[in-house]
């Protein structure tokens, strides 16, 4: 291979790598608040990180090892806070950028947490219930040394979701002897769950959308969406826009992409979902392949499936002109330059999609008051927490003259920051 080429390779792969593009965004905002190099490191690399091999008896009788991580990125402003993934993609740069935007999410909205993530490599789609929570429960023994209330407080993530809570949940529980709702959030609302939970990511997208709208002056009523995902951001995000009055035009799952020009009945489309598993057969709309679904005509774009669809081979052909990101890091560092050029405004992940850990954190407060709030409540106050955020992260962004995820990120630094310097370094 030509040097050219094999340059050229490289950029592309530091492009992929979510933590590069992690680190690509804190450095731009470290330098804006003159950090200097040694609480750069201190804040830009993890403070744990935790490799397990997890033997799991398969139904057929074999024994299977798979490979599972927990990072904990920073623990300054309160325990670690952040899901675990299950998934064949999973590696460990990917899970060390996710436990980072988990400290600057937190941070954003002003939560008393760090920053964590774990994930899991395997294929949840080939497991049955049995291999599932075998492995979920082997999962939790390995990592529990470093979990806790207080320590490191994990959440659902891609492929997991209430059940999976609820075995970690149990098995702490069983480990420590005593029922511990607060070792997990987003659990099943019987054991110690909270009302809007399940909503809250969709939620808090919808909330970012309005606000986004009311500063670039458009209308609900006048904005066409296209939604990457129907899952829990994805789904419940187009319900809550939908209801909002947004014309939602496209949405997809992992096999393909519906579209309808005149605006999708989204509430008719999740119930052909729920009831057949995928989106193919629902009748009111085109199929399209997932290829280009991003470049569809529309107002909003709301990637909310996985990290890098939005990159610099694409980011040209957005025609969106306002993107809320409602996964974690769907557009790489070189695409959000090329979009924020473009004049395109992206609302980022670590303010989007906030609004699950918001109600994580009423949850484990919940948990440990043993005392629980009603659905309005919980909305209400993650709608305050999330307006706040984002006004802040716009009053940032004009303050420096910066695009919105650079004001973010400087926003959530500083805060970290600042608590590091009244705490000190421990020696
Ligand atoms: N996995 C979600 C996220 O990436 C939620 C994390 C949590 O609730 O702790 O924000």
């Amino acid at each position: 291979m030509s040097t050219v080429s094999m340059a050229a390779n490289q950029a592309k792969q530091d492009e992929f790598n979510p933590f590069k593009s992690m680190a690509k965004g804190f450095d731009t905002a470290a330098d804006h608040l003159g950090l200097d190099d040694g609480l750069r490191e201190v804040l830009r690399l993890p403070e744990r990180e935790l490799k397990v091999s997890l033997p799991v008896m398969m139904d057929n009788g074999s024994t299977r090892v798979f490979e599972g991580y927990r990072v904990q990125h920073n623990f300054l402003r309160g325990p670690c806070k952040g899901g675990i993934r299950f998934d064949p993609h999973v590696n460990i740069d990917e899970v060390r950028a996710l436990a980072a935007w988990m400290t600057w999410k937190c941070s954003v909205v002003n939560i008393p947490f760090g920053g964590g993530k774990g994930g899991v490599i395997c294929d949840p789609r080939t497991m049955s219930q049995g291999e599932l929570e075998r492995l979920t429960r082997r999962y939790t023994a390995a990592i529990m040394d470093i979990l806790g209330p207080d320590r490191d407080v994990p959440a659902p993530d891609m492929n997991t979701g209430e059940q999976t809570m609820a075995w970690i949940m149990d098995t702490y529980s069983m480990h420590v002897r005593r029922t511990t709702t607060a070792i997990v959030t987003g659990k099943p609302l019987n054991i110690g769950g909270s009302r809007g939970r399940r909503e809250a990511t969709g939620r808090g997208v919808m909330i970012s959308a309005n606000e986004a709208l009311k500063m670039i002056g458009m209308r609900p009523e006048d904005t066409r969406v296209v939604v990457q995902g129907s899952g829990n951001v994805g789904g419940i995000g187009a319900l809550l826009l939908h209801r909002e009055g947004y014309k939602i035009v496209s949405l997809s799952d992992m096999y393909g992409t519906v579209y309808n020009d005149a605006g999708l009945d989204v509430p008719a489309v999740l119930a052909h979902l729920n009831e057949s598993g995928r989106l193919e057969g629902y009748d009111e709309c085109e199929h399209l392949p997932n290829a280009g679904q991003l470049e569809l005509d529309c107002d909003l774009l709301v990637p909310a499936a996985t990290e890098n669809q939005i990159t610099s081979e694409n980011a040209d052909r957005i025609k969106a002109r306002l993107i809320v990101e409602g996964a974690n890091g769907p557009c790489t560092a070189i695409a959000s330059e090329i979009l924020t050029d473009r004049g395109v405004v992206i609302v980022p992940d670590i303010l989007a999609n906030a609004g699950g850990v918001t109600v994580s954190y009423f949850e484990w407060v919940q948990d440990r008051m043993g005392y629980f709030w009603t659905e309005e409540i919980v909305n209400s106050r993650l709608e305050q927490i999330m307006v706040e955020a984002f006004q802040e992260v716009a009053e940032t962004a004009r303050k420096y003259d910066v695009p919105m995820r650079t004001a973010a990120y400087i926003l959530a630094i500083d805060r970290v920051a600042s608590v590091y310097k009244l705490r000190g370094v421990f020696a």
